[in-house]
């Protein structure tokens, strides 16, 4: 099968498979004992990992903290400045407001969900443009005084569309508001410098990146501004008390390698074969390529085509080729991607809608018989639906 679903999630690489396998039955210790030189030698590892990724964001380790992936980054850096921002009415007694996009992903959709729903705080979800954009204007519009947060991702996971964050972020540290964003997709594809863009805090996940599940980080600037937030897990004292349990030392590892070995060029190349794809398809048929006319990631393709389901394609073709329809999340559901939908795909091409993401195992034979599979099938619906 062509595996080209690399946005869902990515197959560890031989390094770093190799660089953990020690972490696993040899030095196997709890990082935090003290005691002995096995543990020393797993907190060194660990503060080799973050340290990598420390670099790799051009920000402090003091800064990194490891979690379980992105969802769990997401909820605790939510949850726990709505939890501490509530108990201290940092914000004149004012409701505690949160503006975020109807593009996010559904970790921070359903997080944002359950605040408003259990916990008394108000969230306004911006609307987008045909292109995945949000206007400036909307979110200086929609600041009230009691927002206190505002959430944004700097790339989106099923279009690739790149949210150009700096103007958003300007506004945020004059307005007092902290700018979290999700930039699970965006590490490994671009430069993410979050204190270059004015991020105050970020999420990013392992196995996005060539690294293991269940390993994940939180960025959370300690100075200028320095962001506190009440802690999800209680527990030991482990990452300073901002996250309490035993550290998964071989996914630290695991994930500081892949860091390590992120190259940003190369990845751009993809861009090359991603267009390939896009253009031999739409010689063929009406489609739409979503996101088209923004800055995209240079591996993902999100398109639309008329006539189709994509659901009867995906059925058809699933043995061959992995690639997804619209978001992993949205498979198995019957409704229309919220991305999509936001970015006002007509109707008539919107269940027409498959992405594929490139990743750096891809190969140029797998693209062009990806081609050849795609337009054999799409072509065969077609006749069909005459
Ligand atoms: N945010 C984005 C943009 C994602 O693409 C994903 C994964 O699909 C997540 C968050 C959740 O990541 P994780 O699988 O590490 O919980």
């Amino acid at each position: 099968m062509i595996y080209l679903d690399y946005n869902a999630s990515t197959p560890c690489a031989p390094e770093v498979v190799e660089a953990m396998l020690p972490y696993f039955s040899e030095r196997f210790a709890n990082a935090s004992a003290t005691t002995y030189s096995m543990a020393w030698q797993c907190d060194e590892a660990v503060k080799r990992a973050r340290n990598n990724i420390a670099t790799h964001l051009n920000v402090s380790p003091k800064e990194i903290l490891f979690t379980s992936g992105a969802t769990e980054s997401i909820n605790m850096a939510l949850k726990g400045l709505y939890e501490l921002y509530s108990s201290t009415a940092v914000i004149n007694d004012a409701p505690l407001h949160i503006i975020t996009s109807s593009t996010e992903h559904s970790a921070v959709l359903m997080t944002c969900d359950y605040l408003s729903k259990y916990k008394n705080v108000t969230v306004t979800y911006l609307p987008v443009d045909q292109h995945g954009i949000i206007k400036v204007q909307d979110f200086e519009n929609a600041i009230q005084p009691g927002t206190f947060l505002a959430i944004f991702a700097l790339a989106n996971n099923e279009t690739g569309v790149i949210q150009p964050l700096e103007t958003i972020a300007s506004l945020c540290k004059e307005r007092k508001i902290l700018l979290f964003s999700d930039t699970t997709q965006a590490v490994g594809k671009i430069q993410v410098d979050p204190k270059k863009i004015g991020i105050d805090i970020a999420c990013m996940s392992g196995h996005k990146l060539y690294g293991p599940k269940g390993i994940g980080a939180l960025y959370i600037s300690q100075k200028n501004p320095r962001v506190r937030l009440n802690p999800l897990h209680h527990g030991g004292k482990q990452e300073d008390s901002w996250r309490a349990g035993t550290l998964n030392v071989p996914g630290i590892v695991g994930m500081g390698k892949a860091v390590e070995m992120i190259d940003i060029n190369t990845f751009q190349q993809l861009a090359t074969w991603r267009d390939e794809l896009e253009n031999a398809l739409a010689q063929h048929f009406s489609m739409l390529i979503n996101g088209h006319g923004a800055p995209r990631l240079a591996n993902v393709s999100n398109i639309s085509i008329e006539g189709i389901r994509a659901s009867e394609l995906i059925k058809n073709i699933h043995h061959e080729l992995g690639i997804s329809l619209g978001s992993a999340c949205n498979a198995g559901s019957n409704k229309p991607s919220h991305v999509l939908t936001a970015m006002q795909v007509p109707i008539n091409f919107i269940d027409g809608s498959i992405r594929i993401s490139l990743g750096k195992y891809t190969t140029f034979k797998e693209i062009s018989i990806t081609i050849d599979l795609l337009k054999q099938h799409i072509t065969t619906i077609l006749n069909n639906n005459l």
